[in-house]
């Protein structure tokens, strides 16, 4: 079997979570979130639901700020508030994945003192855009997905670039490329399983 993962960027929202959620319920599906903080700490049951059905909840900062406009003492801030938020919850944060994958001088020491693992990804399918139908989305992916890729996707994001109502079309083309993918023989494993 080929092996993929789905992760999701920018949530929890309470718009579209719950319902991306029945979804990879429904497929017994478990996916990888990189949640804001000061979102999960918004629907603390969203991140709840996350963790009792199998998904990796994992860091996506505390309020989503470019790495490039922080200087030390916020950095310092964002981790420790976000590692608080997060561990709230229970469990450990393993994973960690910088908003739009950019790095300063100051993470990488971050990531080291709270032992997390940062996760880039493979595959994006420029769902955040407005313009995007399911039908685009669903496309993207399968065309550029492969063995052992990472799917980056969002689940919120009109606080972070995305446009208004962009993760309704990510769940839909979810809903028409899954199917697909199975077909094609791919497995949706998880991030443990693939790291
Ligand atoms: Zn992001």
């Amino acid at each position: 079997m080929k092996k993929l993962i789905l992760t999701f960027d920018d949530g929890p929202d309470n718009r579209y979570t719950g319902e991306l959620l029945d979804l990879l319920k429904q497929e017994q599906i478990r996916a990888a979130f990189f949640v804001v903080a000061n979102n999960a700490l918004q629907c603390p049951e969203l991140i709840k639901r996350m963790k009792e059905e199998g998904h990796t909840v994992g860091l996506h900062s505390l309020e989503h700020r470019h790495a490039y406009l922080c200087g030390y003492h916020y950095m310092k801030r964002d981790f420790l508030e976000s590692m608080r938020i997060l561990e709230r919850f229970g469990g450990r944060i393993l994973y960690y994945r910088p908003p739009w994958g950019v790095r300063n001088l100051f993470t990488g020491k971050f990531l080291r003192q709270y032992q997390l693992k940062m996760v880039l990804w493979d595959v994006m399918a420029e769902d955040w855009k407005g313009s995007s139908t399911p039908v685009m989305i669903a496309d993207k992916i399968e065309k550029r997905v492969f063995d052992g890729a990472v799917i980056c996707l969002h689940d919120a994001g009109e606080k972070s670039g995305g446009a208004k109502g962009a993760p309704r079309n990510t769940i839909e083309g979810l809903r028409l490329v899954i199917p697909k993918l199975r077909k094609e023989g791919y497995e949706f494993v998880t991030l443990e399983e693939l790291t």
